[in-house]
């Protein structure tokens, strides 16, 4: 996810120098926290977390080489790729952003060559991977109930749970031993992640639930409208409002739509919410998140 160098500095004590992507930010408080657990070690690789944050830090004074991890990797993954790249650099050598680029991309590929090799001697990637080869479409996602998204041929061959086998076929995508295309996504509640969310129509109008469908009817002359229902009588339709019959020219149907009956609004399209099962939470669609999901191919 990015990685950050820091320095000690005689007089001014630990200084963020930059980061790559410049993007990512790290607060005075997690800078003191990542250079502070460094006192107790000595020089060399340590791994930590700091809020929700996971690092992986290596000290080559006076410089603190950190790596932001993503939920995907491991500290472990990490020791012997930053060791074998950082102990390599000079202790006179300035760095600047497109070495500590340079660096860190060294480090990533060490890091995806030694996942690579892991996997390929597990038995169930062998397996996953020769069906793969054999019938190269053959990891689509279908839709759960329980878990939100599974690949049913990829279950049968691990034997593992559906949340085991998505996160085996993850990591072989950043492996990069198998090919992911973004294929579908699923909204997750953005307070809890989970994907158990419904969705509820309330009135624009007056914001309340309380909408029943239907298909309307409107009348011109007394600019009446209600659900076809109320309009039908053993001899035609009859405004029920104007008790007039319904002559060609002075109505209309404007197909179906909502009727609220709190505030007896006939709202074209309601406004929709969702709601989370299990942390209860309510939430409009715009703020929900979307999780890309994957079909794996075998790579070209
Ligand atoms: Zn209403
Ligand atoms: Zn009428
Ligand atoms: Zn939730």
């Amino acid at each position: 996810m990015g990685a950050v160098l820091l320095e000690f500095d005689v007089k001014m004590g630990p200084i963020f120098k930059f980061a790559v992507p410049s993007t990512l930010e790290v607060t005075q408080d997690e800078t003191m926290v990542l250079f502070g657990t460094r006192s107790v070690v000595e020089e060399g690789f340590t791994g930590l977390t700091v809020k929700d944050r996971t690092w992986v830090t290596y000290l080559n004074p006076p410089y603190l080489y950190c790596i932001l991890l993503n939920p995907m990797e491991h500290q472990g993954e990490f020791e012997e790729a930053m060791k074998s790249t950082l102990s390599k650099v000079e202790y006179d050598i300035n760095i600047d952003q497109a070495k500590l680029m340079e660096l860190y991309h060294d480090i990533l590929s060490k890091t995806e060559v030694q996942l690579q090799d892991q996997l390929s001697s597990r038995p169930d990637v062998q397996k996953l991977l020769e069906a793969l080869k054999e019938n190269p479409d053959s990891f689509r996602p279908t839709w759960s109930l329980k878990t939100g998204y599974r690949y049913p041929a990829a279950e049968k061959i691990t034997g593992k749970s559906t949340k085991e086998t998505n996160g085996l076929l993850v990591t072989m995508m950043s492996a990069n031993i198998i090919q992911g295309r973004i294929c579908g996504n699923i909204v997750v509640c953005p307070s809890c992640t989970s994907h158990r969310v419904i969705l509820h129509a309330s009135c624009p109008q007056c914001g309340l639930p309380t909408l029943e469908s239907g298909i309307a009817l409107e009348h011109f002359v007394c600019n009446y409208t209600a659900f076809i229902e109320a309009f039908a009588t053993p001899s035609g339709l009859v405004c029920p409002h104007c008790k007039s019959y319904l002559s060609p020219g002075t109505y209309r149907s404007p197909g179906k739509v909502f009727h609220c009956i709190t505030c007896n609004s006939y709202p074209k399209t309601p406004e929709y919410t969702l709601g989370c099962i299990d942390c209860k939470e309510a939430f409009s669609p715009e703020i929900a998140k979307f999780t890309p999901i994957y079909c794996y191919t075998a790579l070209k």
